[in-house]
């Protein structure tokens, strides 16, 4: 089926997002559900990226080809610098190696002691049983993320809201942000590299970091063969979206492009995020191991 080819040029693309979630992870449409959506919003390249592994991109392969829409194989990985948690999304063109897939089971029994160590701290805070909370939030056996524990403790009355959950109780510093023993920001870069590639560095404006220290990271970024960077992550002011842009230039850093669409009736969509801004830095998917998907 003939697809459009994308232009060199991140201020013209329309129909592309390459990061967005499934129930593989914690997004709430089932991969085909989502390629579906994308298709209908005329999404015609896209990239799948659940939280630390690639179980969603079997469906979701059928599901466009089908429909004739271009999917990457792609994985969000949690990972930590300096204390932090940063994300870092692997487009995989070629798919994973056989490291990446024994990296991907590590990171899953991470999530499963760490599912056990949120539960402790909330049955703290007054939800009783949280570990079955949780897990009946999430209606599947994959490991648990921090949204279901959100989820349980509104359903359970102890926040009124999600954004309240996170504000209080798991958010960056809470009791309930479990610092999962991620993997260093290098080695993840590493397995991304060694399946043949582009490690993106997920949305760099939410870690809330100063310009200076945002800068820092971009070189440990770039340092340790990250090269690629979301120069706009759903919707964000321009005026701070051109100073990223010159962040990324300085580094010659390739500039990626996504959503991160969880779930439906928010203010998010498939394809929907801000436009970038006139700038000459160039698009991942011009990156020569991103031929095939881009032609
Ligand atoms: P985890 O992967 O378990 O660390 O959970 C992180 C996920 O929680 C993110 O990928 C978001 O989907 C979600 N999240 C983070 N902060 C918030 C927030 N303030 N409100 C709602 N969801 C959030
Ligand atoms: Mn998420
Ligand atoms: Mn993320
Ligand atoms: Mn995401």
């Amino acid at each position: 089926m003939p697809t459009m080819s994308l232009p060199e040029s991140l201020e013209s693309v329309s129909g592309l997002d390459l990061h967005m979630h499934s129930t593989a992870s914690d997004g709430a449409l089932s991969p085909s559900a989502l390629v579906d959506l994308c298709h209908a919003r005329g999404v015609t390249h896209m990239a799948l990226t659940d939280h630390d592994t690639l179980n969603g991109v079997p469906e979701a392969s059928i599901a466009a080809a089908r429909l004739g829409v271009r999917l990457l194989p792609a994985t969000e990985l949690s990972a930590q610098w300096r204390g932090m948690t940063i994300h870092v999304v692997g487009l995989l063109p070629t798919g994973a190696s056989a490291t990446m897939e024994e990296s991907l089971a590590i990171q899953a029994e991470a999530r499963v002691t760490r599912s056990e160590e949120i539960a402790r701290r909330l049955e703290a805070v007054g939800l009783d049983d949280a570990l079955a909370r949780a897990r009946k939030q999430a209606g599947s056996e994959r490991p648990l993320g921090r949204p279901d524990f959100a989820r349980a403790l509104v359903e359970a009355g102890v926040v009124p809201d999600m954004a309240a959950a996170f504000k209080k109780h798991l958010g960056a510093g809470k009791r309930g942000d479990v610092k999962a023993h991620w993997p260093y920001l290098s080695s993840v870069i590493g397995w991304i590299r060694e399946s043949g590639g582009v490690a993106v560095l997920a949305h760099p404006l939410r870690y809330g970091l100063t310009r200076r220290k945002r800068g820092l990271l971009l070189d440990a970024f770039a340092e340790a063969g990250g090269e690629a960077v979301e120069l706009i992550s759903g919707f964000q002011n321009p005026d701070v979206t051109r100073d990223l842009a010159r962040q990324l230039l300085e580094r010659g850093l390739y500039g990626s492009l996504g959503s991160d669409f969880h779930f439906p009736g928010g203010h998010l969509a498939p394809g929907s995020m801000s436009l970038a801004p006139r700038s000459d830095l160039p698009p991942v998917w011009c990156h020569p191991r991103m031929r095939d998907f881009a032609g």
